[in-house]
């Protein structure tokens, strides 16, 4: 397996993956849009409100922020021996937000959400929370916690994480007969004949037809469908090289679940 980082930034990646199948490199997207975990505000307690929104769809809004997360310093709810409620100091964050206004109406924006851990902030403090009218207040306190995807989307740390397949189409010259059959055949048109050869126009439309394989009589043309190309985009609650490694971790935990499974099955079998 090869693997070649094409673009880096702080929030997205795009990386090569080589020799590898399709069900694996799938296998890693999943897991990075359900079960990479991330920090976010799962209760609320609402104080006061005297705002127009009503407190479900504020506590909702709470929910969506995406969080700066520590994974190495929490836990699971689910795996934390607290297993309480609101959570421990292991496994919960807790914000308080106090706002209001005595004179012009005034929007409450998300960097004023005060947090008990100051690494573990929205990633955004320019994020509308809701509007106050003069007179207007909202207390609260909401308590943030570590989540998977699967159980709900306000826990997934990627907003795009896509692959395609990148295809590399090698053209034999000591076959090739110069029939073009496999230019007529191209549906993206990714084949031209040029200096009397056949060559590759562009190989990241391809869509994998094949048709060109089939076309040509003397079998000279080959693809290796095993290249990727992973595309990446964090919501800004992990940077996106900790959410691949985190993918790698959790399938490798499965596939070392299904050996020993496996092997404790085989046991049995003998016995
Ligand atoms: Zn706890």
């Amino acid at each position: 397996m090869e693997i070649k980082i094409l673009e880096k930034d702080v929030n997205h990646i795009r990386f090569l993956i080589k020799g590898v199948e399709t069900p694996i490199v799938n296998a890693l997207r999943r897991i990075m849009i359900a079960e990479v975990p991330t920090m976010a505000i799962e209760d609320v307690v609402i104080i006061e409100n005297s705002s127009p929104m009503k407190d479900e769809t504020l506590a909702h809004r709470l929910g969506l922020i995406p969080l700066k997360t520590d994974l190495d310093s929490y836990i699971l709810p689910a795996i934390c021996s607290c297993q309480s409620d609101l959570g421990c100091n292991k496994c919960s964050v807790t914000f308080t937000l106090d706002a209001e206004t005595t004179d012009s109406p005034r929007t409450v924006y998300s960097k004023e959400l005060k947090s008990d851990d100051l690494e573990i902030v929205p990633y955004s403090g320019d994020i509308p929370l809701l509007k106050l009218a003069s007179g207007q207040k909202v207390r609260l306190e909401a308590y943030a916690k570590l989540g998977r995807g699967t159980t709900h989307a306000k826990w997934q740390p990627v907003s795009a994480c896509t692959y395609r397949h990148s295809p590399t189409v090698r053209i034999d010259i000591e076959k090739c007969d110069l029939c073009e059959k496999c230019i007529k055949s191209c549906t993206k048109q990714i084949l031209k004949k040029e200096n009397k050869k056949i060559v590759l126009v562009n190989s990241d439309i391809c869509d994998l037809c094949e048709e060109c394989i089939k076309s040509c009589p003397t079998e000279g043309i080959q693809i290796n469908k095993q290249v990727y190309i992973f595309k990446i985009e964090s919501v800004g609650s992990l940077t996106p090289e900790r959410i691949v490694i985190e993918a790698v971790k959790i399938l490798n935990t499965k596939l070392d679940t299904i050996i020993s499974q496996v092997s404790s099955f085989k046991k049995e079998k003998t016995v």
